[in-house]
């Protein structure tokens, strides 16, 4: 019987003739495209490692760890500085201030940083500041974000929806991508299933990472605090991910000593374990892991591949 919307993975190739594999061959069966970030290179050689706070408080706090982040060896900052909360009552983020911070703290650290941007009307804004544009999973579905985030001129994290089918988050991307910008990480942040909420706060899809490696050429990672919320829980899903493939961690970090945090502090790990899971990544056997040859950098590598595959308009937008 066939349904009206109804879609599986053989429909890739139709839903995302920019991204899917079978309809860009220059980056073969294994290809993977390196998405530079200020000289981060997500796909790349090794894994990237993503620290930091859920939401950026206040100037010590975020700095404070900032710092911590780059002497754990992490290669990116993290900070919400605006928040998708449940409740409008709850803090929503710092807002423009809390952009000036992670400026200053980039400026203090020389660390990249990567924020949320949930607002079509912000992106100019946040773009600003910003290394790399995050799109939350609650924004996945949002098309205008997607296109507007598609035009500016960054990186984008793109987190899958925690209801989203593999085939809705790769048609996400391809807004992103239809507007001319390529530069698409993808990132697993565990979705809804039978045990959300009873002993974790979501399902972490460890599978997903190679079934959507074998769908797109883009980089996989993984973001095992939202996926587990629960601080025990990361360091070990943090190390699964990277077994299953995952080109990189997007991890929370607190420390206490700024006060409690405003928000996802029972998932937040301090910076000794942040160091532990670094030192994992870089000693991590990386045969697994880069199954998928490296062609077609942004910053350089395969020049033909890549300028096969980039728009000019995303050429720019990765130096
Ligand atoms: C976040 O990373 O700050 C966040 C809100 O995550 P998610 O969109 O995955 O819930
Ligand atoms: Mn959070």
């Amino acid at each position: 019987m066939r349904i009206a919307g109804q879609v599986s993975i053989d429909d890739i190739p139709n839903i995302c003739p920019l991204l899917s594999r079978t309809a860009n061959s220059q980056y073969g069966e294994r290809g993977t495209r390196v998405v530079d970030v200020a000289g981060v290179r997500f796909g790349g050689e090794r894994p990237v490692v993503i620290g930091g706070p859920c939401a950026v408080e206040n100037h010590a706090q975020t700095v404070g760890l900032a710092h911590a982040v780059k002497r754990a060896g992490a290669d990116m900052l993290r900070g919400g500085a605006y928040k998708p909360r449940t409740s409008p009552h709850d803090f929503q983020g710092a807002g423009l201030e809390g952009l000036c911070i992670l400026s200053i703290a980039r400026e203090e650290t020389g660390l990249p940083i990567v924020t949320e941007v949930m607002d079509p009307r912000m992106v100019g804004q946040v773009a600003q500041v910003a290394d790399m544009l995050q799109v939350g999973s609650r924004n996945m579905h949002n098309y205008s974000l997607l296109a507007e985030v598609g035009r500016a001129r960054k990186p984008i994290l793109l987190k899958r929806g925690m209801s989203a089918s593999l085939c809705e988050w790769l048609g996400a991307a391809e807004y992103i991508a239809k507007q001319g910008n390529l530069d698409i990480v993808l990132c697993e942040r565990g979705i809804r299933g039978f045990p959300s909420g009873e002993y974790s706060r979501y399902v972490l899809d460890l599978n997903v990472i190679p079934a959507a490696k074998m769908l797109t050429f883009l980089p996989v990672v993984v973001d095992p605090s939202h996926a587990t919320g629960v601080a025990a829980m990361v360091e070990p899903a943090s190390r699964a991910a990277l077994e299953m493939g995952s080109h990189g961690l997007l991890i929370e970090v607190a420390d206490f000593s700024f006060g409690e945090p405003k928000c996802d502090g029972l998932q937040a790990i301090d910076a000794a374990t942040l160091t532990r899971i670094v030192e994992f990544a870089r000693t991590h056997d990386t045969s697994l892991r880069n199954q998928a040859r490296v062609v077609g950098s942004s910053s350089g590598g395969d020049g033909a591949a890549a300028a096969h595959a980039q728009p000019a308009s995303a050429k720019a937008s990765s130096a």
